[in-house]
């Protein structure tokens, strides 16, 4: 996966000073890359009976529609408050310093859906983590979270423990 780590584009201080940036805007736009990344998650899932995949807002958007069209699957947006027209199931979350939430449709899943959770990285697994138990509370189940990238540093995959990670790109320590 060296030459998708290539792709990503890394920007220092952004949004704030301290965080390295991992842009995935140079991945998407570069033809090979974006159909290496979505190829990939293809073969991983292709056999997995799987009815939604529930993307998060906003760069989860890019991957999950296309592997909604691969999979055959049903494609659902997990989006930050008050973006959703209709009624929603809320979870707050915690971050840093304060909370965030993420909200899906009520009606955007049923039992006993089986839902693929996707988005472009896998930081403190506090967003992830939050969609999947709005996923849980609408009756889904959760067969795996996919990602592009992963910042083991930030131990995400800990905190999703109880569910299938998988991520293309690491970057540790650096
Ligand atoms: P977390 O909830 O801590 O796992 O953060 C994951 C979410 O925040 C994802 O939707 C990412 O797009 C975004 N994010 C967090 N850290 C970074 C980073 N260093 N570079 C790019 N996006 C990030």
């Amino acid at each position: 996966m060296e030459s998708l780590k290539a792709l990503v584009r890394t920007i220092p201080d952004f949004p704030k000073p301290g965080i390295q940036f991992r842009d995935i805007t140079t991945l998407i736009q570069n033809p090979w890359g974006f159909k290496r990344a979505v190829d990939e998650f293809v073969t991983h899932y292709r056999y997995q009976p799987i009815d939604k995949i529930v993307a998060i807002e906003s760069r989860g958007f890019v991957l999950g529609g296309a592997l909604a069209h691969h999979l055959n699957c049903g494609l659902v947006m997990a989006r930050k408050k008050g973006k959703l027209p209709w009624l929603v199931e809320r979870q707050e979350y915690q971050l840093e310093y304060g909370t965030d939430c993420i909200e899906i449709h009520k009606d955007a899943i049923q039992a006993p859906d089986r839902c693929l959770i996707v988005d472009d990285l896998l930081a403190t697994g506090g967003t992830c983590g939050a969609t999947c138990q709005l996923v849980e509370r609408l009756g889904g189940r959760v067969v795996g979270c996919a990602f592009i990238i992963e910042l083991p540093d930030l131990h995400g995959r800990e905190r999703l423990s109880k569910y299938n990670v998988q991520s293309l790109v690491s970057f540790e320590g650096e």
